[in-house]
């Protein structure tokens, strides 16, 4: 038990550390980004306003992997409390509708059957299930035959474990990329991190969990989050 205590000491101060040096570091790009902002008339005057979005977009891409690094060096102490799966499902829903409103595609949220209840951390759960709705919104936007996006949320009951789903018919992945995405750092977008299912899967299997892709290049992609269910 002293071991399992003075690891959780360590494992919580480096938790605290790096999220204070996140914090550190994202002030100043939060003030770096405000006055490149306030510069965009310049720029324009000056015909460079391609530099302005340049700058922009690759603080917005520290920024992403700073708030990526800030949850994947947390899921070794987690906050363990009883989740329920539809309100967990329906917060994050809710939190991504704007966003899909804004890319013109769906996001369904399929009624439950009765509730589920999971135990961990319920920041790191609405951080995956986020990502992986994220993703789907990405993939649903990146078809190039105009099609409607639509995604597919919902979770089911399986023995003594919960599925929850996040489909999409998005633009779907080839064997090379199924092969990789769950490694750090591995992405297939201009800006992205690479992060969002590294980091997915390591706090899935912190939860004694696993998540599951199958997939079709052009049809769409279907996750699975499987967990223990809590009775
Ligand atoms: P990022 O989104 O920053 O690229 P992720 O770890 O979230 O990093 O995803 C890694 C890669 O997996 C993506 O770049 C993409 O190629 C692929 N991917 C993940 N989710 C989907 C999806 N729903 N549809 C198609 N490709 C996906
Ligand atoms: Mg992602």
């Amino acid at each position: 038990i002293e071991q399992t205590a003075y690891q959780n000491d360590s494992l919580a101060m480096l938790g605290k550390l790096s999220a204070s040096i996140a914090h550190e570091i994202r002030n100043p790009l939060t003030a770096i980004r405000g006055f490149i902002q306030l510069l965009h008339p310049h720029l324009q005057q000056l015909g460079k306003q391609e530099y302005g979005k340049i700058i922009l977009a690759e603080i917005d891409r520290a920024n992403d992997i700073i708030h990526e690094f800030l949850t994947s060096s947390k899921p070794s102490v987690p906050q363990v409390g009883m989740i329920p799966v539809s309100a967990l499902l329906k917060e994050v829903v809710l939190l991504t509708e704007s966003e899909a409103l804004m890319k013109g595609c769906q996001i369904n949220l399929h009624p439950l059957q009765g509730d589920m209840m999971i135990s961990g951390d319920v920041k790191q759960m609405k951080q995956v299930v986020l990502n992986l709705i994220r993703n789907a919104m990405e993939a649903v936007t990146d078809r190039v035959d105009g099609l409607m996006g639509k995604i597919e949320v919902g979770a089911h009951r399986e023995g003594s474990e919960v599925r929850m789903f996040i489909s999409d018919n998005g633009k779907g992945m080839d064997i090379r990329t199924l092969d990789r995405l769950f490694n750090p750092f591995f992405t297939t977008k201009e800006n992205g991190t690479g992060l969002g299912l590294s980091v997915s899967d390591r706090i899935i299997k912190n939860h004694g969990g696993c998540i599951s892709v199958s997939s079709r290049v052009n049809e769409g992609t279907h996750f699975v989050i499987s967990l223990p269910l809590i009775h």
